[in-house]
């Protein structure tokens, strides 16, 4: 039969020996051709031990036996169970499951059965606990001594049993492998202990003992976090070498300019970033730098302080809020802290007058506004700056790489770029910063400053709601002022219920049933994100002056809210909320002098929800809670990884393999060093595929 030499390119329907119902079945779980199909790899692997008379098992080993079930129990009462016993020519095997009286109706007297599993020693019989197990198919033959292998496990489906997935690879590996090319050289390889990349396939989907599996793994992890690192480092070298930025001038005369406008001083967390960042600053290269600090740590000053380096420099600053709420905070806490001075500030959202628009949209371009403050509407084609030097961008998160990549273009020509500052509140894991965000700097402001009190944060499930009220009926009650966060804005707006039974609280319910009950006679308002612009404002100004004693609110008050008064934070139903949520909402309070708390009503149905509510009554540090939040959700869920666009990783686990992606930095960015366009002839398929991969996510389409 003639037929076209098999690629990797090759659809699986015209690989020899698979038919075309098992092609069916790959298809289905995207395994479209050759290549796709050895790059399916197992999950895990498991031992097939050989089997033993039972007479020759040995406690403390992984055993495997077979033989005819002769009496079964279900065990009731405290510790649940159930009872085999399993026979063979040699003796008796004791079988015990824990917490699976089910299986009564599933192992019956007279079955043959395969087990298999850890052996243990109990009165003075040995026993298998729970053990795994297998009716025996006529005419199977058990693997003789010494036959003991590991077998892969691939995620599969209904139709396509890990097994039979096995049995194609098996059948395929032959012809695959000698197309596998490497794209990094053996020299490189060898000090790190890595193997060729062919040889890794091999050991992936026919490992001959555990090492070669462990081994095979560890390779092509770090194949994947090489080559985001080598994108990331590749695409900072090239913003450095093809950029520039205004280098503005620092000396301790501005230094003491700039200071005399702030109304504290700066702490020493505050210092360390401002040296940092007008480091960046006076440099020709464009600052990409991420300042992190949890919520309340200061970190607008430091922006404040960026700001103004620019102006001093005789250059324009701009802010970027991720709503208009914080846009107009902080305009209003900029234009006080500049009152009296010669910098001119302007505020520019989606609700600015077209009139007022277009005048400052005038003063912007001739030069005549120092400082923009503002949302996305800063973002919009409309807006040209004169020399725009220094951008700070509030937040982070929620703006995606799309947006940052228009920033980047409001500098004055083709090859200008402003500084650009990036904030934000929700710390990102170490590991995660420098998987995404390997082309930023980071600027961490750890302590909080001076006379912070912390925030007793406390668990209550909704039957003790009433001790939650009557605390904070007792604040509002010493004129202090409190939030009220729940999950949705009216009532019966979703099918959604608590697992619990519960309805979605909502703010009009919520609001109502505390104006009527444990509020009574307090001031109340409501506020959330259907509310027109002017209705929140003028919510927000009341209960800032203490009209309004407490807020019944959405997540709308999630972040930048500041007034000092509040003392008591309480979420209702916060099982719905996630860490950084919850965590940005508790920094709403703890701003004054009076003792705060956070008050979390949940009965959470969930380990997962259970965890989270516990891990952010435990600890208010941001750091620590980025953390755990990477660890109780994986990375695919945190932040802005979704929006970064970046594929996730198939085989490198963050959590796992810190040691590899710290390598695998090193490696990258001594590598683009060396060869900052990587295009020396053995880099050519090393090239080939990192631009296959994340060419268009990361923008590098250019350096090539
Ligand atoms: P965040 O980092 O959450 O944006 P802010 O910049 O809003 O924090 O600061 C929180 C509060 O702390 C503000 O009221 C601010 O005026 C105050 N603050 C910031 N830095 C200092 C400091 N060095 N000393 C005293 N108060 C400060
Ligand atoms: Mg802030």
């Amino acid at each position: 039969m003639a037929s076209t030499p098999v690629t990797l390119t090759t659809p699986v329907d015209e690989l020899p020996g698979i038919t075309e119902r098992q092609a069916g079945f790959l298809r289905a779980l995207g395994l479209t051709n050759l290549g796709k199909l050895i790059a399916h790899l197992p999950m895990r692997f498991e031992r097939v031990e050989a089997e033993a008379p039972v007479r020759e098992l040995v406690p403390g080993r992984i055993v495997a036996a077979r033989g005819e079930v002769t009496a079964t129990r279900p065990v009731r009462g405290r510790k649940p169970r159930f009872e085999a016993v399993l026979i063979d020519e040699s003796g008796r095997l004791d079988l015990v499951w824990f917490n699976q009286t089910y299986l009564a109706d599933r192992i019956l007297p007279g079955m043959r059965l395969k087990v298999h599993g850890k052996a243990t020693m109990r009165y003075g019989a040995v026993q298998l606990v729970n053990p795994k197990w297998a009716i025996e198919k006529p005419g199977e033959h058990p693997l003789s001594e010494g036959e003991s292998f590991v077998r892969p496990v691939y995620p599969a489906s209904e139709d396509l049993p890990s097994e039979a997935i096995w049995r194609i690879q098996k059948k395929v590996l032959p012809k695959a492998l000698p197309l596998i090319e490497d794209h990094l050289p053996e020299p490189y390889r060898a000090p790190r202990n890595l193997p060729d990349l062919r040889e890794s396939y091999r050991m992936q989907h026919e490992p001959r003992d555990e090492p070669e599996a462990s081994l095979s793994r560890r390779r092509l992890a770090y194949d994947e976090l090489l080559m985001l690192q080598l994108g990331v480092h590749l695409k900072r070298a090239h913003l450095r070498e093809h950029l520039r930025a205004p280098a503005l001038k620092w000396n301790a005369k501005i230094d003491e300019h700039i200071r005399a406008r702030f109304q504290f001083t700066l702490t020493g967390a505050q210092d360390e970033v401002v040296k940092e960042i007008a480091a960046d600053l006076s440099r020709a290269t464009p600052a990409n730098r991420l300042i992190q600090g949890d919520v309340g740590s200061g970190k607008t000053v430091v922006a404040l302080y960026a700001m103004l380096m620019a102006v001093a420099g005789g250059h324009q600053a701009s802010l970027m809020a991720p709503t208009e709420l914080l846009a107009d905070q902080h305009y209003a806490n900029i234009t006080a802290s500049l009152t009296g001075s010669k910098v001119r500030v302007a505020l520019l959202t989606g609700s600015t007058p077209p009139a007022v628009r277009q005048s400052m949209l005038s003063s912007l371009a001739s030069g005549d506004l120092d400082i923009l403050v503002g949302t996305h509407a800063l973002l919009t084609e409309s807006v040209e700056f004169k020399n725009l030097g220094v951008c700070v961008i509030d937040e982070q998160h929620r703006f995606g790489v799309h947006q940052r990549a228009r920033l980047r273009a409001q500098g004055t020509d083709e090859t200008t770029t402003p500084h650009v500052l990036v904030m934000t509140a929700t710390p990102i894991p170490r590991t995660m910063a420098i998987t995404l965000f390997g082309d930023l700097d980071i600027s961490s402001i750890r302590a909080l400053p001076p006379g912070r009190k912390p925030i007793l944060t406390r668990v209550f499930t909704r039957d003790h709601r009433s001790e939650v009220y009557a605390d904070v009926a007792a604040r509002l009650a010493r004129g202090e002022q409190a939030y009220i966060v729940v999950p949705a804005i009216e009532a019966g707006e979703s099918s959604d219920v608590m697992p619990g039974g519960e309805p979605l609280r909502d703010v009009r319910t919520v609001f109502q049933e505390l104006e009527s009950g444990p509020l009574r006679g307090f001031h109340l308002a409501t506020m959330h994100g259907r509310l027109s612009r002017d209705s929140r404002e003028a919510i927000m100004e009341r209960f800032r002056l203490g009209q309004v004693q407490a807020l019944v609110a959405t997540t709308v008050i999630e972040v930048g809210v500041d007034v000092p008064n509040a003392t008591a934070m309480v979420i209702e139903q916060a099982d719905r909320f996630g860490l950084a949520q919850m965590h940005q909402l508790r920094g709403r309070v703890g701003r004054g002098p009076a003792a705060s708390a956070c008050f979390l009503i949940a009965d959470p149905t969930t380990d997962e929800a259970q965890a989270r509510l516990r891990v952010v009554a435990a600890t208010s540090d941001g750091f620590i809670l980025a953390e755990k939040d990477l660890e109780l959700r994986g990375p695919g869920e945190l932040f802005g990884v979704r929006q970064s666009g970046l594929p996730p990783f198939k085989v490198a686990d963050l959590m796992r393999d810190r040691e590899l992606l710290d390598m695998a930095r090193r490696d990258a960015a001594e590598w683009v060093k060396r060869s900052p366009d990587l295009k020396a002839p053995e880099e050519t398929l090393l090239r080939r595929r990192l631009m296959k991969q994340y060419g268009a996510a990361l923008g590098l389409a250019d350096v090539g």
